[in-house]
C-alpha cells in the first residue's frame, strides 16, 4: 500500500493573506447548448447532437468570480479506498448495480479578484487519465479567458491530476505568465530526488512527473514555496472570502465522494498518512457542515464540483450548487 499523499489540510485564508506582495482582494454565466428539436420541416428526423455544453460554470462569491473548469472524468478503481469489509462490500454492490458508482470528475478553478486571475490547481494535462483528461485549458477558452493571462496558480498538492495540466510532455510551461504557489513539504517531498529514490515502485511515477511538471517554471524562477506556520503543510486547501462570504479549495479531502461522506472514517491509498487523514477529513467535514461553507471539489460526481455539506446520519451529504445559465448576482 503506497503512502505517499499528503492528506493534512493546511488552509490559507486569503481574505487576510497577501501572496506576491499583492493584496488578495475581490472580484457568470454558463453556456447551455440548447435541445434543438424544432418541430415543422415536414417529416424530416432531426439529427441527434452528441456534443455538450463546455465545462465551464461561474458564480459569484463576494466580490471574487470563480469559474470552475471541467478537466475531464475518470473511473475510481475501488481498490483505491481503505474501509471496513462491510463498507467496501456496499461499495462493491453497487458497483455491481452501477459500474459508474465512483466516476468522478478532475477539476481546476479559476478566481477572478478584479484585479488577478487566480487558478486553483490545474488538471492532469497529459499526464494522467490518458485522453479522458486534459481538458482544462480547452474549458479556460471556453470560459472566455487564456492560459497566458492567468497571473497566479494555487496548488492544492503535486499529483498529476492537479499538476498536468501545468506543462506539456515536452517540458513547455502552459501558463507562461504565472508564478506557481505550492506548500514548501509538498514541494519538499515530491520533487527530492532522495525520497524517490527510496519511494516504492508503484509511487516513481508521481515523482518522476512532479518534477518534469515542476521544471520548467523552477528554471523560470517561477515556482515558489510557502510554510503555514501551526499546521503539517504539504497538502494544501485554499480559502478565499470576499464580504463575508467563502469558498474553500480543498484538494483531495475526499476523493470518493459517496462514499468517503458517509464514512469519512475511509481512507485512500494516496494519503500518507492514514490515521491523520482520517482525523482530519472527520474534523474539518464537521466544520464545514456546521459553517456551511461554499467548497469546491475537484473530485466529484456533480459538475460543477460545488456545493455544500449537510450532516446526516454519522456521515455527510452533499447537496450540490444547481447548474443555471443565469449568472447570478445572489
Ligand atoms: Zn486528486
Amino acid at each position: 500500500m503506497q503512502t505517499f499523499l499528503r492528506n493534512m489540510m493546511a488552509v490559507l485564508f486569503f481574505g487576510a493573506l497577501s501572496l506576491g506582495g499583492t493584496m488578495m482582494a475581490p472580484a457568470l454565466l454558463a453556456a447551455l447548448a440548447g435541445f434543438a428539436a424544432v418541430p415543422n420541416v415536414a417529416l424530416a428526423a432531426a439529427p441527434q447532437h452528441h456534443d455538450q455544453v463546455p465545462g465551464f460554470y461561474r458564480l459569484k462569491v463576494g466580490d471574487l468570480e470563480v469559474t470552475a473548469l471541467y478537466d475531464g472524468t475518470g473511473v475510481f478503481d475501488p481498490h483505491w479506498l481503505n474501509g471496513t469489509k462491510a463498507t467496501m462490500d456496499s461499495v462493491a454492490k453497487a458497483l455491481q448495480e452501477d459500474p459508474h458508482t465512483l466516476d468522478i470528475v478532475d477539476m481546476g478553478f479559476l478566481v477572478n479578484t478584479g484585479k488577478q486571475l487566480i487558478l486553483v490547481d490545474a488538471g492532469a494535462g497529459s499526464w494522467w487519465g490518458g485522453a479522458a483528461l486534459g481538458r482544462l485549458a480547452g474549458s479556460l477558452r471556453s470560459a472566455g479567458y487564456t492560459p497566458e493571462e492567468v497571473d497566479i496558480v494555487l496548488v492544492t498538492h503535486l499529483h498529476s491530476d492537479h499538476v498536468g495540466g501545468l506543462t506539456t510532455q515536452d517540458g513547455k510551461r502552459v501558463f507562461p505568465n504565472a508564478d506557481i504557489y505550492v506548500g514548501k513539504a509538498e514541494s519538499d517531498f515530491w520533487l527530492s530526488r532522495e525520497i524517490a529514490a527510496k519511494a516504492p515502485k508503484d509511487a516513481q511515477p508521481f515523482f518522476q512527473s512532479a518534477q518534469a511538471i515542476a521544471a520548467p517554471y523552477i528554471k523560470a524562477g517561477k515556482w515558489h514555496t510557502f510554510s503555514v506556520p501551526g499546521h503539517t503543510p504539504g497538502h494544501t486547501g485554499y480559502e478565499f472570502s470576499s464580504k463575508g462570504q467563502k469558498i474553500l479549495f480543498w484538494g483531495d479531502i475526499v476523493h470518493a465522494q459517496r462514499v468517503q461522506l458517509q464514512h469519512p472514517e475511509v481512507t485512500a491509498v494516496f494519503d500518507t498518512d492514514q490515521t491523520a487523514a482520517a482525523a482530519t477529513r472527520n474534523q474539518l467535514l464537521a466544520r464545514l457542515a456546521r459553517e456551511n461553507v461554499l467548497i469546491a471539489t475537484p473530485h466529484t460526481s456533480l459538475f460543477p464540483a460545488l456545493g455544500r455539506l449537510h450532516k446526516e446520519g454519522s456521515g455527510y451529504s452533499w447537496v450540490p450548487v444547481v447548474f443555471t445559465d443565469q449568472w447570478n448576482e445572489r
